[in-house]
This record gives structure tokens, sequence and C-alpha cells, in this order.
């Protein structure tokens, strides 16, 4: 099957055909964060699907070329700076840092450019794109001072959210300070200087203002990456107005076409609801950190939905995201396991596509990872029953890495892992002898220690109430606890 992807353009599944086949190079513009506050888990959903599209194209052998933008200027940022009263830069860089953190936690690959909106260079390219597009009569400027675009004079404006301007007339949305514009769905361009925005401005043909946030991007995006690019990515929040008026001001100066793919990213929810600071669901990467999950277990809580569905968060999806990739960590010990026991240095070449494949069709990842663990549940199996020999064990563990290259799920630290036999805790003379632990592969931290002798003292008196409750302090500090014949086995959580 070749490699297609839902276009919103024309809400149909489009084979995927880049500017220029020969090349095998493609451009990505995605719409960065708004840094006026610390970017939620529902922006990290788009950047991780963003990360996962880069990163299957690279796996079918495209060189990427993709930027993102940083929105540090706009209604919100400029608010925030009043309020905290600094400098907007010194307002912004904050969160632009917790972005870049972040990001790196999720092992999001770094975009090729991160472009800001007050860069010079890029306000004198919005500044010269607005003047193209009063000179065209696409834009206008208003009694208010500020610049508008003329949605009337662009006859495809609502084709991407797919309404008609008679819609737009219809809903009403109007702002006390919009009455200086010839129709209400036209947008601002450049929004002259008010109080408001305090030493926040810049000179223009038009007097002081600042840019509208829709056409920083399309002068970021045309600035690096020309006049037509292959992928524009988002959420599906910035379909309307934010995409559409890209689109309007960008073929309105150049008069090409703009994108030829647009993708967008579905809501997260968290419990069913949207996520709100009122509802006290609103949550940041900080915030699962800090309830003891690792950031390779977010990246998969948040890549293992089809972009184009809704992603429902929850404390026990992130349960499973852990249980998944211990899983999937077990599996890569057996192999190595049998690699180093077995004979048997030719088997079976793991040569399936097929995890690849599910990604060719509009990135079905959870089709891929169905493949995955069906894969994973098939070789136990052959493990256990001894049939899988060294040669066919590597050859997984090859195919593994080779996927790997495109989820990037593998701990990034080795996991420490001790085995712990217990001896003592009989009752000898009425008396109870003390436990006695033998580490081997350790050392374990001594609050580790504590707990793992705690637990091994309850096991022995057979309260396992308090030995699940002390296996849970120990989870909450990052090591796992399994039992076996032999006695404890510790194993740090890797990959924090
Ligand atoms: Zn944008």
């Amino acid at each position: 099957m070749p490699l297609r992807f839902f276009n919103t353009y024309s809400r149909k599944l489009e084979e995927f055909r880049p500017c220029d086949p020969d090349k095998r190079k493609i451009d990505i513009y995605t719409c960065g964060p708004t840094v006026y506050s610390r970017a939620h888990i529902g922006n990290f959903r788009a950047y991780i699907f963003e990360d996962l599209l880069q990163r299957h194209l690279e796996a079918r052998g495209f060189k990427v070329h993709r930027v993102m933008n940083i929105t540090d200027v706009d209604d919100k940022t400029i608010r925030g700076t009043h309020e905290a009263k600094v400098p907007l830069q010194k307002f912004t860089q904050q969160f632009k840092d917790a972005f870049f953190e972040d990001a790196e936690k999720l092992r999001i690959k770094r975009a090729d450019a991160y472009p800001a909106a007050t860069d010079q260079r890029y306000i004198d390219r919005m500044i010269s794109m607005i003047g193209a597009l009063i000179s065209k009569g696409l834009a206008y400027q208003a009694d208010d001072k500020s610049v508008y675009f003329r949605i009337n004079k662009f006859p495809d404006y609502g084709k991407l959210a797919h309404f008609d301007l008679t819609e737009l007339r219809s809903t009403g949305r109007v702002k006390h300070d919009e009455y200086d514009k010839e129709h209400i769905g036209d947008f601002a361009l450049w929004k002259a200087w008010d109080e408001e925005d305090g030493d926040v401005k810049w000179d223009s043909p038009w007097g002081p203002g600042r840019p509208g946030w829709h056409i920083e991007c399309s002068a970021m995006a045309t600035a690096l990456l020309g006049d037509q690019i292959d992928i524009h990515c988002g959420g599906v929040d910035n379909i309307f107005p934010h995409h559409e008026a890209e689109i309007a001001q960008s073929e309105g100066v150049t008069g090409k076409r703009f994108v030829r793919y647009w993708l967008h990213c579905a809501h997260l929810l968290v419990d069913g609801q949207k996520m709100s600071k009122s509802l006290g669901n609103f949550y940041t990467i900080p915030d699962v950190l800090a309830k003891g999950y690792t950031g390779r277990e977010i990246r998969y809580a948040l890549i293992r939905v089809n972009y184009r569905d809704p992603l429902n968060f929850t404390w026990s999806g992130m349960e499973e995201a852990r249980q998944s990739l211990q899983r999937v960590d077990e599996w890569r010990e057996r192999l190595q396991s049998v690699i180093r026991t077995k004979s048997g240095t030719r088997g079976e070449r793991m040569e399936s596509d097929a995890f690849e494949q599910a990604l060719d069709d509009d990135l079905n990842i959870s089709e891929g990872l169905g493949f995955l663990f069906s894969s994973i549940t098939e070789t136990n199996t052959a493990i256990e029953q001894g049939k899988l020999n060294a040669g066919t064990a590597q050859s997984w563990l090859d195919w593994w890495h080779r996927i790997n290259q495109t989820l990037d799920l593998e701990p990034k630290e080795k996991s420490i892992s001790a085995d712990v036999f217990v001896s003592g805790g009989l009752t000898l003379k009425g008396e109870l002898s003390p436990v006695k632990l033998e580490i081997k592969g350790g050392p374990l931290p001594p609050e580790v220690q504590e707990l793992v002798e705690q637990r091994a003292q309850a096991r022995l008196a057979k309260d396992f109430r308090k030995s699940d409750k002390l296996r849970d302090k120990l989870n909450a500090l990052g090591w796992e606890a399994r039992d076996t014949k032999d006695g404890q086995k510790i194993t740090r959580r890797a990959g924090a």
C-alpha cells in the first residue's frame, strides 16, 4: 500500500506525493507553543504526533526538514508580561526553556529551526507581506489603524474548515472592538498599538503596533521553507481561523498553493472531559512526572492512539502504559538471554515490515503496536517451548531496534536490577531470626534496601497486605519488585 494521509483540506485519504518526489526531501511546518504558560499534555499530544510523522517518513527513506515556530507575542503573552511586571522577552524565555525541557523528556526530535515571531527578520517579512496584500486589495487599514485581511476578496476562504462565508456572518461572534472591520470574519494582520500593549510595539508603514498571530506563521513558514510546503500540521483547534488565515495570507501574496497536505491531531481529553484549570484536570509534563511516571511512559501513553482519534488521558491509562513497556523490556531481556545461552547462529529472518506498513496507512500506530504485541506473545511462547534459537532471537532484536528508531521507547539508561535472596525470618526458639539479604547485581540504595528488607519480613510473616503496600512504596521510588521462587527480583525502572 502506498503511503497515504488524511488531508483536512480535501477530507480524504490521499496518496502522499511530495512537491519534489525525486529528491525525497520533505518540508514540514508545525505550529509550535505560545509561550505564555507551560505547555500541557494536550499540546504535547500534537507534538508527539508530529514526531511520529517525522520519524516514520525518515524510516521510509525521506529526508525531513521541519520548522516549528514559537509564538512569543500575542494577546496572552502581553497580558502575562503586564501581570508579571517583567519585559516580554524575560517573561516568554522561561516558557521557551520549559518547552524544550519537556520536549526532551518526551524524546521529541528537535526541529531544524525554531523561529520566534519577535525576531526582527520575521517582523520585517510580516510587514512586507501585509504591504503586498494591501496593494492587491486583499487587505485594508481600518479607522482603528489596524490592518485587516479582506476575506470577501479571497474566494477560497473557508475551504480548509469546510464552511462558507454566509455561515461566518451568522456566527455572531462580534467583539465590541471589532466594529471597524468591513466583514465580521476579517482578521487582523497588524494590530495598532494601544495603551495596554505598553512597550510591546514595532514601527510599520501603518503606525506602531504588532503583528496578528496568523501572519506570524505565514511569514516564518514561507521565509524558511519557501512558497510551497509539503506538510503542515497542528491540532484540530488550529484549523479555524488560524490555518485558514495562513492559507489566505500566504496564497494571497505568492499566488501559489501554500500547503499540499494538512494534517491535524484530535483533542486530548482527561477522564473523558475537556482539560481545564477550573476542573482540576489540567496537567503539564512535570505534573505527570511528579506522580512517579517517566518521560518514556508519558511518550508511550501519548503516542499509542491514532492521531485522528481523541485520546482520553487517565491515570489507569498511564498504568497500562507502564505495563506495556515492562512487557517490551522483559521481552528484550528474554531475547538477549536466548542469544547468550542458546546455540544456532542462523535463524529465521524477521523481515516483516508490517509495522511500517501500518504506519503508511495514515500513521495507524494502534495497528503497528498491535503487531508488536502479538509478535511478543508469539516469541515468548516459542521461548517457553525452547523453540527459539539464538539466530532467530537476534533477528527479532534487530527488528525491534529498527522499529524503535520510530517509536523511541527503549530505556536510555541501563536498568539496574538485583536479585535478592532471603534467609532468616524463621522462628527459632520462639524468636523471629533477623532477615538476611543476599543481593546479587546491586548495590541497592539504602532506602530501597530498607524497604526490600521490610518486605521480606512481611512475606515471611505471610502479611501480604503489608507486602503489597511496600511494593507500592518501592514503585513510587522507581523500583519494581517481583516475587520469584528464589526471592524478590528488584529492578529499577529505566528511561526516566
Ligand atoms: Zn501557526
